[in-house]
């Protein structure tokens, strides 16, 4: 099943104690969307401006990727800088401009207005409702995520389309500060009086934890030595849950455990290398051995 998404399509300046790197590919929408591409057919809406590449809507255009809601308009792309702390845990944003982004009113192609699997990517609430309210009747499932940036600048509207939406995908800081409660747990309550059923909580080095009405289920995150930069690895981890479930056509709780798992296992193939250069030589078998290799890290008996 086709699974729709509306995002930040950005070029990003990143540091990390790795190295560093000037203007490269970047934004939430195409982590996600390169990510979930490997399980199912992903309908882009975002929009770039008149100094986007042709070798970078290469990247896109040769994957499973429709980017016919890939509008372009005269400006400039949605930038983004980041340096990470020496442990990689902690990021500060250096600058965020949304150039494109700030008078977007995004368009969806009639042949994405049918997709029964929505992701609204981390981009303004406003514009992930507005993709929302263009699609027809209810879908299987509306998932989206958000950032402090928008938590901070635009609570109302963020309440507003959370009202809308099945899973919250979010990391442990932004639940802490969107719930304002500091146990997770106690957070989730909070957060499902605002509309969502299910809270996904990434926790970077520490692994994700889902919680709903069955309970709590976490995986950890993949043990690597040499992490490289985890830009993009809460976008790609939804992308790898949110394209096994759309690639399955299901979200039943085992099919939502078994997406966890490939959330996690795409997460991790991102922070191996900086920006998008480890997703863009990932082969599915690959995927599909460190899903298996996720099975015996956490299988034990009892
Ligand atoms: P992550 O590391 O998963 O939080 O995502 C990093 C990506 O999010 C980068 O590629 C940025 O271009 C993008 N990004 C950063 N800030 C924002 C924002 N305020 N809105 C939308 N996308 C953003």
């Amino acid at each position: 099943m086709a699974l729709l998404v509306v995002g930040s399509v950005a070029y990003d300046a990143l540091e990390s104690p790795y190295g560093k790197v000037g203007r490269t590919l970047g934004g939430a929408a195409t982590y996600f969307a390169v990510s979930a591409a490997f399980f199912t057919h992903v309908h882009l809406v975002a929009v770039v401006g008149d100094d986007f590449q042709a070798n970078d809507e290469a990247i896109l255009r040769k994957r499973s990727i429709d980017i016919d809601g890939l509008e372009r308009t005269p400006g400039k792309c949605f930038f983004w800088a980041g340096r990470y702390s020496e442990n990689l845990n902690e990021r500060v944003t250096l600058a965020t401009e949304l150039n494109v982004f700030a008078d977007f009113k995004p368009r969806l192609p009639q042949k994405y207005t049918n997709s029964r699997f929505v992701f609204l990517a981390n981009i303004a609430p406003d514009l992930q409702r507005d993709v929302l309210r263009q699609v027809k009747g209810t879908p299987k499932l509306v998932a989206m995520d958000t950032m402090n940036y928008w938590i901070e600048r635009t609570n109302d509207e963020l309440r507003e389309t959370l009202k809308h939406v099945d899973i919250l995908m979010i990391n442990d800081s932004e639940t802490r500060q969107l719930s304002n409660e500091h146990n997770l747990l106690r957070a989730a309550r909070h957060i499902f009086k605002m509309g969502p059923s299910t809270l996904v909580v990434k926790r970077g080095e520490y692994g994700a934890m889902m919680v709903d009405k069955n309970g709590v289920f976490c995986v950890p995150a993949f043990p690597l030595e040499e992490p490289h930069d985890p830009t993009g690895a809460g976008d790609s981890f939804a992308g790898g849950f949110m394209g096994y479930l759309a690639g399955v056509g299901s979200k039943s709780d085992a099919a939502l455990r078994r997406a966890m798992v490939y959330g996690s296992v795409l997460g991790s193939f991102t922070v191996e290398r900086f920006g998008l250069d480890r997703l863009l030589t990932l082969k599915k078998s690959e995927i599909h051995a460190r899903a298996r290799h996720f099975a015996k890290l956490t299988q034990f008996t009892l």
